[in-house]
């Protein structure tokens, strides 16, 4: 590898990594995470009663979680979030952050941990109207205008929701992603709720409703699209969008399974917040496509392969020539050496810039404090 990048030939002087029975392989693209769910597995407390549907799901979970992140919960569940994913291989992260009580900087905190423990970002916040109104969505799109790039870190414009915006927000980030070069990352049709609001306000659909004020350029990411038609799908992939199925979370939000993805040209996978481990999303997806007699969900890791290759303008085929220097070396089935841009970032299992343990304890000791924190969010 020279300057991230894969070459032909090792340059001279070249460091080299001894790996004589290793497989060696690109490593995974998570195209749709929350790095502000991080602590959720440190004990977060269940709601009673238990959420009745998604939008309830929403109230009392997430939508508690994100108002009671502060600077120091919300570092702590970045640095434990990205450092699972590199020890699970995962090279690159596709994240869609809010908190709302800390819209200013929140971008600059996830970008210095995915930097300090070396994963590749793409990095916006998802602009919603849901908690302060109109003013927050303007809070959130410059939030996401603010962040810097950089040799490992892209940025998207990100809305939350067709059914937390106004028409201006959604104007207003079309605008903007054009501005920038980029495009938005949005959920779209994840339950049908998404859907009956657009039909409210007068459209067919959240993509419709979308495309008609211009919120998605060319590139723009759509999460989920369980609640979309073949027909809708179709019209997206030939718009040049993304889609990215996320079958742990669609399940256990019992939203559905996103049958009309097999009509899209261009699907990747994520975790949705769930752990960024690739290999066991994968076998979610295919248990769960089983189920609902979809032949066609092979390809999606290769897919978010080509999405990461698109937002950082590399070679499409991983580890060929010009693709980006990002790949795992397994022995016997584990993650044993993982690098990102050409720097070593897991030796031997362990990460190279930080200790675990110390990342876990911080994230006790954070967990502990949110928990109280959210117990007094309404
Ligand atoms: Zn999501």
């Amino acid at each position: 590898m020279e300057d991230g990048r894969v070459v032909a030939a090792a340059p001279r002087g070249a460091r080299l990594l001894p790996c004589p029975t290793g497989d060696i392989a690109p490593g995974a693209v998570c195209a749709h995470t929350h790095l502000y769910s991080g602590l959720a597995p440190y004990g977060m407390p269940k709601p009673v009663p238990p959420p009745a549907n998604f939008l309830e799901i929403l109230r009392k979970v997430w939508w508690r979680l994100d108002r009671a992140l502060d600077a120091e919960s919300l570092r702590a569940s970045a640095r434990d979030a990205v450092a699972r994913a590199l020890l699970a291989g995962t090279t690159t992260l596709v994240d869609h952050q809010e908190s709302p009580a800390l819209i200013e900087g929140s971008l600059s905190i996830l970008a210095e941990a995915c930097g300090e423990l070396g994963v590749r970002a793409v990095l916006c916040y998802g602009a919603t109207e849901r908690n302060f109104g109109l003013e927050e969505a303007r809070r959130g799109l410059a939030e996401c205008r603010r962040l810097p790039e950089s040799e490992l870190v892209r940025r998207l414009v990100g809305l939350h929701a067709s059914f937390t915006v106004s028409d201006e927000t959604l104007r207003e980030a079309g605008r903007l992603a054009r501005e920038l070069g980029t495009g938005v990352h949005v959920h779209v049709a994840e339950d049908g709720a998404d859907v009956e609001d657009a039909r409210r306000r007068g459209s067919a659909g959240p993509l419709e409703r979308m495309l008609a004020l211009e919120a998605l350029p060319r590139g723009s990411i759509l999460a989920h699209g369980v609640h979309l038609s073949a027909d809708e799908v179709a019209l997206a992939s030939g718009l040049g969008l993304w889609f990215v199925q996320n079958p742990r979370s669609n399940e256990g939000n019992r939203v559905g399974y996103p049958a009309a993805l097999r009509h899209a040209k261009r699907v990747a996978l994520g975790t949705d917040g769930w752990e960024a481990d690739m290999a066991v999303e994968e076998q979610a997806l295919f248990r769960l496509a089983a189920a609902a007699g979809d032949d066609r969900a092979q390809g999606r890791l290769a897919g978010g392969h080509a999405l990461a290759a698109e937002l950082f303008g590399a070679a499409r085929d991983p580890l060929a020539p010009g693709s980006l220097g990002d790949l795992v070396v397994r022995e016997g089935g584990r993650v044993c050496h993982v690098v990102v841009g050409g720097r070593q970032v897991v030796e031997g299992g362990r990460l190279v810039a930080a200790d675990a343990s110390a990342i876990t304890d911080a994230s006790r000791r954070e967990a502990a404090r949110l928990w109280q924190r959210m117990a007094g969010i309404p």
